[in-house]
């Protein structure tokens, strides 16, 4: 598990995740659009706040270009992850669930055929509760709806095999004729 990296910069972007969340892959914080213009505003007000320092040597000035292009950075995440269409036809390639004992969750790893369609759902972890699971097989997202449905699969089987008192698989591909 990913220890939350305390003011994390999202160095490597933000990705697609579920609920019309943007997920962090770095410190797996997540935030919705109101938390991504929160996130671009942050990084103006540090700027503007260095700009009203009136100090003219060279040092003020560098910072000021970082946290210029901090702004311009955060700007572009922020554009790219608008202009992104939410619902991705493209059908998965291949689906890895994982189970994880410790957080009693599934780790959903989703593989697409290349090139890879832009702001596809590429992983996300789902609770190993059956209320969870049923709750995600009516998200909008239609890759959302298949991956819940393929936890649940695999839940079910998991549960069957755990009730007979047999150990249980920790993982299972699903590939594309199954999805
Ligand atoms: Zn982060």
């Amino acid at each position: 598990m990913v220890e939350p990296t305390e003011n994390c910069l999202h160095l490597e972007g933000l990705k697609v995740a579920i609920g019309s969340e943007y997920r962090c892959p770095v410190c797996e914080e997540s935030m919705d659009l109101a938390g991504l213009s929160r996130w671009v505003r942050d990084a103006e007000r540090s700027r503007d706040e260095a700009y009203s320092m009136v100090e003219g040597d060279g040092f003020g000035e560098i910072a000021r270009d970082e946290l210029q292009r901090e702004v311009y950075r955060r700007r572009r995440v922020m554009y790219e992850l608008e202009n992104v269409p939410r619902v991705v036809t493209a059908r998965p390639e291949m689906i890895l669930v994982v189970h994880d004992a410790v957080k009693a969750s599934y780790g959903c790893r989703i593989f697409y055929k290349e090139p890879r369609p832009a702001g596809g759902l590429e992983q996300v972890s789902v609770a190993a509760v059956q209320e969870t699971i049923l709750e995600l097989r009516s998200d909008p997202d239609p890759i959302v709806r298949l991956i819940a449905e393929k936890v649940e699969e695999f839940h079910a089987f998991r549960s069957k095999l755990a009730e007979g008192g047999a150990a249980a698989p920790e993982r299972r591909v699903f590939y594309s004729n199954e999805l």
